[in-house]
């Protein structure tokens, strides 16, 4: 008997280097993790560079490299995947961006580029698609909102460019810029003239907008102005299902991680009260991805917290929250008919703030998986597991054999 199903959990950011404040130990050492240390100790381990040794992942290429797309060949940037990921229907050719609410002051300059960390921006939002009009580019937007400032920017029509830069200064005080033109073709032309419009316009909405009248006179910042980023071509993607032979689903409160499970054709599983941060409803992810196996044969898990402590430089905030996941996972030892996958996507190691190359822990764990002696789930413990050192694009595919999905090579 083999199982059927694959839970596939990242827990973002996870892997660490040595931290002093814990006395050397990694945060995953050094947090209490019974649930994932019997997960390791009946399964097997090993540790993972999720796209080659000493190449940092993003998020989202790491996790294209563990959804099986080649990210060398598959990502255009975050623009795209964010614009999937906040709802939009993306086609093959339209140019996805990463966009902001921020705060232009009297003078011209931005005062705050987060807009006083708005929190609802939907209602400006839908103002913008329905008041910008860039029919004189030949152009259609769609624009939606993402979580707290952010938002993502959809351009369609002939001749678009994904090769224009960005109008945001990076740093308050400054004016915004002036999108430019990354190469000398006529559609990156064009198209950073559409954005210079599309900033234009909506920003005559925002400033004369209630919402934003009624931030002023409560001494709040207003979210008078769009910054704009990261433009990419939408790519085409085999469909997950046709090309693993199973449907499946995602779970995550970062839109660009939803928009990468969408793009390749997972659906969204949306859970009331998951933030992407140390706060989220961790319980009811867990809930989610029980309740959505019953009908998806494959569902993707992402918890994001530990990644935004490592990016903090708070070792023992990326403990505690490492014991806490831990607390919430035991329903997962009860499942039957089902390998459980669980890996970092990159490290985010405290004493650098930002990712790095060290590879992370991974463990599989169901029927018919070999175990091997690691019984914890630690850096250094998997390293000396059965499944030695892989790369991120190996390990779906050692999934689908589990479960009976790989095709034979030869005869
Ligand atoms: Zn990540
Ligand atoms: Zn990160």
């Amino acid at each position: 008997m083999t199982a059927h199903r694959i839970l596939f959990l990242v827990l973002d950011g996870i892997g660490d280097r040595p931290c002093p404040e814990l006395s050397g130990k990694t945060p995953l050492e050094s947090a209490r993790t019974p649930v994932l240390d019997s997960l390791a100790s009946g399964g097997i381990c090993g540790i993972m560079d999720t796209i080659r040794p000493g190449i940092r992942p993003g998020s989202d290429t790491a996790h294209l490299s563990l959804l099986g797309y080649d990210p060398g060949m598959y990502y255009t940037g975050r623009g795209p995947l964010e614009a999937v990921g906040s709802g939009i229907q993306m086609s093959p050719g339209m140019i996805g961006l990463r966009a902001n609410y921020a705060t232009l002051d009297s003078g011209g300059l931005i005062s705050d580029r987060r807009a006083g960390r708005i929190h609802d921006t939907t209602i400006l939002s839908k103002a913008i698609e329905e008041g910008v009009d860039l029919s004189s580019f030949g152009l259609s937007i769609r624009f939606r909102s993402g979580a707290g400032h952010r938002a993502a920017l959809a351009l369609s029509g002939k001749g678009l460019s994904d090769k224009v830069s960005s109008n945001d200064p990076k740093k308050e005080g400054n004016k915004p810029l002036t999108v430019k033109a990354l190469s000398d073709d006529a559609g990156a032309d064009m198209t950073a003239g559409a954005l210079n419009e599309f900033i234009r316009q909506s920003h005559e909405i925002l400033e004369t907008h209630p919402i934003n009248k009624a931030r002023k006179e409560a001494g709040e910042s207003p979210a008078n102005i769009i910054l704009v980023r990261g433009a990419g071509v939408m790519g085409q993607f085999e469909p997950f299902p046709e090309r693993y032979g199973m449907k499946g689903a995602v779970i995550s409160a970062a839109a660009l991680i939803t928009g990468i499970g969408n793009a390749v054709g997972l659906e969204t599983i949306a859970v009331p009260g998951i933030t992407g941060s140390v706060n989220t409803n961790l319980q009811g992810k867990v809930q989610a991805a029980l309740d959505t196996l019953e009908s998806f044969p494959f569902v993707l898990v992402n918890i994001k917290g530990a990644d935004e402590s490592g990016h903090d430089g708070k070792p023992i905030q990326k403990r505690d929250f490492i014991s806490r996941i831990d607390e919430h996972l035991m329903p997962f030892t009860q499942l039957d008919d089902t390998i459980i996958i669980i890996c970092g996507d990159h490290s985010t190691p405290c004493s650098v703030k930002d990712h790095s190359a060290d590879p992370v822990p991974v463990l599989i764990h169901g029927e018919g998986v070999r175990t091997d002696p690691v019984d914890r789930f630690t850096e250094a413990l998997c390293a000396m597991g059965g499944l030695c050192r892989i790369q991120g694009h190996d390990l779906l595919p050692i999934g689908l054999d589990l479960v009976n999905l790989s095709k034979k090579f030869g005869a």
